[in-house]
C-alpha cells in the first residue's frame, strides 16, 4: 500500500548525457528513450542514485552499514536499513529477497526537449590540435542545461523513523543542487537541482477517503513540513553520536562556482556545424545558447597541470634522457600512453 507520494521537478544546470549504450550511424552514443523513441531518464538509475547517495550516509544515522560499501564483501546478502529500503541485491536461495519499498519512476522532461551532438575530442599536446585518428574522437547526445523532468516517487507504507531521515536528507541534497545523473560527470555533465519539491501523504483512514481515492479525486495532502521535520532529527542523531567517519562513507567535498570573463573573443569550435555550413569555425551553441563545454575547460586545467608538472621535474634533470625517464606527464591519445610529452 502506498503511503506517501513525492513529487518535484529535475532541472538541468548543465548539459546531460545519460547512454543508451546503443549507437547509429552518426552519434556514437545515443540519449536513452522510452520505446515511443521519447527521451527519458530511467526510473533505476535515479533509484540507483538515491540508494548509493543513502548508503553512503546511514552509518552516520543508523546502526549498520550497508555489505555495498566494503570491498571484497559486495557479494554477500545484506539486510542493512538501506536494502530493507531498496530491496536486496544479493538473494541467497533460502532467503526471500526484499522488494523495494521506494518506487522511483521513470522522469520525463515537462517541455520540448531537443538532444544535441557534442564531440569529445583529444588534443595532441605536441601539435596542440585534434587527434585525426577515429579512436581519439566520439560523438554523444546531450540534453542541454534547464531542461526540466518530472520526479515521481512512491513510498510503501513501512518505511521507519531512521529511513525517512534518509531520504529526507537525499532530497535535500538534491534541492541544495546535489543531485548528479548520467555519465561523463568529469566533463561537467548531470548536475540537477530539485525544485517545487511535494510530500503528500495518502490519506485512507475511513471509508468515504478510500472511495475517494478509488474515484480518483485528489486526497493527497501535502506535507512539505514532514521533510524539516525529518532533517532536524537526522541532525539530532548525529550530534548525540559522534560517529567516527568510516571507509566508504559520505564525505565532505569542495565546489567552486565561479564566473570566467573572456578579455578578448573566444570560440569552442562545433565540427560538426563546420562542414554544415562549410565555415572553418562556427561556435558550439545548445538551445540557442553559446556554451563552454566542462570537457574544454577540463582539457585546458589538465594541460596546464602537465606544464607545471614537467617544470617541477626539469629543474631535477640533467640531461634530455633523463627527463624523458622520469616526465611526470604522457601524451594522452598518443600512440602510447606511456610516451612522455617532450
Ligand atoms: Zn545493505
Ligand atoms: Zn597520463
Amino acid at each position: 500500500m502506498i503511503d506517501k507520494v513525492i513529487k518535484g521537478k529535475l532541472r538541468s544546470t548543465t548539459g546531460v548525457f545519460f547512454g543508451s549504450g546503443q549507437s547509429n550511424e552518426y552519434k556514437d552514443s545515443i540519449f536513452f528513450r522510452d520505446s515511443q523513441n521519447n527521451i527519458i531518464i530511467p526510473g533505476s538509475s535515479i533509484a540507483g542514485v538515491l540508494r548509493a547517495y543513502i548508503a553512503r550516509i546511514s552509518p552516520y544515522i543508523t546502526e549498520d552499514s550497508c555489505v555495498q560499501l566494503v570491498e571484497g564483501q559486495k557479494d554477500e546478502f545484506c539486510n542493512c536499513k538501506v536494502c530493507q529500503m531498496f530491496g536486496s541485491i544479493n538473494t541467497r536461495p533460502d532467503q526471500e529477497s526484499m522488494p523495494s519499498k521506494v518506487w522511483v519512476y521513470h522522469a520525463t522532461p515537462i517541455t520540448r526537449c531537443k538532444a544535441f551532438l557534442r564531440d569529445g575530442i583529444t588534443i595532441d599536446r605536441e601539435s596542440e590540435s585534434s587527434f585525426r585518428e577515429s579512436k581519439a574522437k566520439f560523438n554523444f547526445e546531450v540534453i542541454p542545461k534547464n531542461t526540466i523532468f518530472d520526479l515521481h516517487i512512491e513510498l510503501e507504507k513501512g518505511l521507519n523513523k531512521e529511513q525517512e531521515i534518509l531520504l529526507c536528507s537525499a532530497l535535500s541534497e538534491w534541492e541544495k543542487g546535489r543531485c548528479f545523473l548520467g555519465g561523463l560527470h568529469s566533463r561537467g555533465l548531470g548536475n540537477f537541482v530539485l525544485e517545487d519539491l511535494n510530500i503528500y501523504e495518502l490519506d485512507i483512514s475511513d471509508s468515504n477517503k478510500l472511495l475517494k481515492v478509488l474515484n480518483r479525486n485528489s486526497v493527497l495532502i501535502r506535507k512539505n513540513e514532514f521533510l524539516q521535520e525529518k532533517l532536524k532529527e537526522g541532525l539530532k542523531i548525529i550530534n548525540e553520536k559522534h560517529q567516527i567517519i568510516q571507509k566508504g562513507t559520505y564525505h565532505s567535498f569542495f565546489q567552486f562556482d565561479f564566473n570566467i570573463n573572456f578579455d578578448s573573443g573566444v570560440i569552442v569550435n562545433n565540427f560538426k556545424n563546420n562542414v554544415r555550413y562549410s565555415y572553418d569555425f562556427f561556435p558550439i551553441t545548445e538551445n540557442g545558447e553559446f556554451i563552454i563545454p566542462g570537457s574544454s575547460l577540463r582539457g585546458v586545467l589538465r594541460s596546464h597541470a602537465e606544464k607545471i608538472a614537467k617544470t617541477i621535474v626539469n629543474e631535477n634533470c640533467e640531461n634530455l634522457e633523463d627527463f624523458l625517464r622520469i616526465c611526470p606527464a604522457c601524451n594522452p591519445g598518443g600512440v602510447s600512453e606511456k610516451i612522455p610529452l617532450t
